[in-house]
């Protein structure tokens, strides 16, 4: 419940774009009693008047009308900063709804002042006229904003609009608007500038508003920064070098890809609330895609099938370049075993690092392909519709669709995927989402599913890796309602998705992303991957004069130890190993495979592709990848958990729950896979 505090007088702000039929609401709300003059210093009419109505005095302000709040124009200028300046108790947004995608663009601006707003839905005769039906009671859950209809100039309306006013200035903001939310790695650095930077105590504005408008490159906003914060230079230096890096990151300006995103929000809600009951004639190019891929029975196998097809060209394409790599690390080595005199240092480069790191970096080609393609999702604008339609999906299992944002880029990768989170209103979805992404396969994942695949399932790759990919995404979306069950019984907020208009992506972009990831890959690879590598050789070395990797080497010992526990799975003392390694990054579970099998033969994964033959059967090597995909994920992982849930006991629960499920699910593959008569 909120505290009622009866204010003397209402302020209340009407904001609307030209021609949304403002000023004759205002004349409904005013009647005759209203002032009109400049605005101080500039001659843009203003209007205010004051009423007093249902036993309370309101202060109505006609704001000029403006298509955005940037500070391009001297409207947007007085608009914003009457806004930000006069403690208005409540915005009356004046929207034109035969008009609603260009109006609704203020509207999301305006949202993100966090002022109590109500939406004066106005022309509404006009929107009927048109063969439009709006969904009014979706449009305001989806907002978190009142919704009233009007007909300004037939008076309609208005007296409800007053009621609405009364009851938000009332209560304050009860209910936070929902839309005032961007794109997740946007949300990431703001909330972390939030965090850094000291905003003095009594900063008149928003500083969420004032540090995303600074990052926009908004002069009047980084000059407030510069006011309130603590150290204002260095507040820009930090907002400028944020700046540079999400730019970098979108290859655009960073205004431009917020604008694209507002865009994305109202397409996402149009689609929502907007039912056309006259002609279609007027679709546009996005549109109809759209009644092809987000259909209600197509979009989801349309889906599926571009997924399936996206492992097989990963698969078949980069496999056919990845076998030429491994040609080339396969000589490599023979030619070092060759050059050196045997004995430790050899011994070092052949089977520690090239068979670990070669091992790793032959699976490149797989991942380039795979980043290609995702990376062309991505720009296209298909990733957002494949969001939507899990979002369709995950309602009917009572589920939040938004959590399917950061589970799409846990696809990627992990870490930034648990950030994303942050992007979640309640703290409840929020940690529910932290605790399911870890399920969706990263990419450090993808070398041991193609490694497996090609040694046992070659004819059927796409598919066994497909449905690794999908396993993950089940157990993530019966995970998620279980908890939503047990640990958090509370309905699910709706929201709206981003669906930006369609776009080809360009081939800078795409060259951009694709590079940005396969460097952190093979970064990854000449550190961490080789740091293990040379790690578990000294492991499989000593006591020096044993068998390479043998039972009386040191890692020999602490596999036996490990292998009861992993031989009801069908697997030997060298899986648990390597995936005890695997901890430190999962792309180290091949490397270690590569340094412990590969030894038998001359480095390259042609060798070790013979050994995984010999070491496993079709249905461990199964096993063995859905371990892979759900035990705990990496270290970095579980140190942004800790540091998201800012919890101890939920980063205890997240790797207990991801073991005993790995270890749950293997050992139903297994034991099922032999009663069916699987090797
Ligand atoms: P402003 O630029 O936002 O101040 O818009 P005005 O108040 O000047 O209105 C623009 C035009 O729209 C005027 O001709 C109004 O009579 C008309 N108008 C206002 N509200 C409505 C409405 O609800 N329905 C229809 N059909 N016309 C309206
Ligand atoms: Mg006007």
């Amino acid at each position: 419940m909120c505290a009622v505090d009866t204010k003397a007088e209402i302020v209340v702000a009407l904001a609307g774009n030209p021609n949304s039929g403002k000023t004759t609401v205002f004349n409904e709300m005013t009647g005759a009693r209203q002032h009109v003059g400049n605005w101080p210093g500039v001659t843009v009419e203003r209007k205010e008047g004051v009423v007093k109505k249902f036993g309370r005095t309101f202060r109505i302000v006609d704001l000029p009308g403006t298509y955005s709040l940037s500070a391009y124009s001297q409207e947007e200028v007085i608009a914003r900063d009457f806004l930000l300046e006069n403690h208005v108790d409540v915005i009356v947004n004046v929207v034109d709804a035969s008009n609603l995608e260009r109006n609704l663009y203020l509207t999301t601006q305006l949202l993100e002042l966090g002022i109590s707003t109500v939406i004066s839905l106005n022309m509404i005769d006009m929107a009927e006229r048109r063969g439009k039906w709006i969904n009014l009671e979706k449009l305001a859950q989806l907002t978190g904003v009142a919704v009233v209809p009007t007909v300004g100039h037939r008076g309609e309306g208005i007296d409800a609009i007053l009621q609405k006013v009364i009851e938000l200035a009332d209560c304050g903001l009860c209910e936070s608007p929902r839309s005032a939310r961007h794109n997740p790695e946007i949300e990431i650095e703001v909330s972390n500038l939030h965090q850094r930077l000291q905003i003095k105590q009594d900063c008149a504005v928003p500083v969420r508003w004032m540090l995303i408008k600074a990052l926009e490159g908004d002069a009047e906003a980084r000059r407030r920064l510069a006011v309130y914060a603590v150290d204002g230079e260095d507040a820009l230096q930090e907002v400028d070098n944020t700046r540079r890096h999400l730019e970098q990151h979108f290859g655009d300006e960073l205004e431009a890809v917020i604008a694209g995103g507002r865009y994305g929000f109202i397409g996402g809600l149009l689609r929502e609330v907007v039912t056309h009951t006259g002609s279609v004639d007027r679709m546009t190019m996005t549109d109809k895609i759209d009644s092809i891929l987000l259909h209600r029975v197509l979009g989801l196998p349309i889906f599926l099938a571009l997924m399936w097809f996206t492992f097989m060209l990963t698969f078949d394409v980069g496999g056919m370049f990845a076998n030429w790599l491994d040609a080339g690390v396969t000589s490599l080595s023979s030619w070092i075993a060759g050059a050196l005199p045997p004995g430790p240092i050899s011994s070092l480069l052949t089977h520690g690092v090239i068979a670990g790191v070669g091992g790793v970096v032959v699976f490149m080609p797989n991942i380039v392909v795979m980043f290609i393609i995702i990376s062309f999702l991505e720009g296209s604008g298909y990733m957002a519709r494949a969001a939507f339609l899990m979002d369709r999906t995950m309602h009917v299992l009572g589920l939040h669709g938004k959590s399917f944002i950061p589970m799409l880029m846990g696809f990627g990768c992990n870490v930034p995927a648990v950030m994303a989170a942050r992007t979640l209103e309640t703290p409840e979805d929020r940690l529910l989402t932290i605790l399911i992404t870890p399920l969706m396969s990263c990419t450090a994942r993808l070398p041991i599913y193609i490694l497996f695949t090609g040694v046992f399932f070659s004819r059927n790759g796409a598919m066994i890796i497909f449905s690794i990919y999908a396993l993950g995404v089940l157990l993530a979306v019966v995970s998620g309602k279980l908890f939503r069950k047990v640990l958090f019984p509370k309905s699910v907020s709706p929201f709206v998705m981003e669906l930006p208009p369609y776009r080809l992506p360009t081939l800078k972009g795409t060259i951009i992303h694709v590079w940005e990831r396969t460097s952190l890959f093979l970064s990854k690879a000449g550190t961490v991957v080789l740091a293990a590598s040379v790690i578990i050789w000294a492991l499989g070395s000593l006591p020096w004069g044993v068998q390479f990797g043998g039972p009386q080497s040191l890692i020999g010992h602490l596999g036996r130890a490990a292998e009861p526990l992993v031989r009801p799975l069908g697997l030997d003392w060298r899986a648990a190993v390597a995936l005890f390694f695997g901890l430190g990054a999962k792309e180290i579970v091949v490397s270690t495979l590569g340094v412990l099998l590969g030894s038998g033969h001359s480095g390259g994964s042609v060798g070790l592709q013979k050994s995984v033959a010999a070491a496993f059967t079709p249905l461990s090597a199964f096993t063995f990848m859905v371990l892979s995909l759900i035990y705990i994920p990496c270290i970095a992982t579980i140190a942004t958990i800790k540091r998201e849930t800012n919890s101890w006991k939920w980063t205890a629960f997240a790797v207990g729950y991801s073991l005993t499920l790995a270890y749950a699910v293997a050992f139903m593959v297994y034991r099922f896979g032999l009663l069916a008569g699987f090797k």
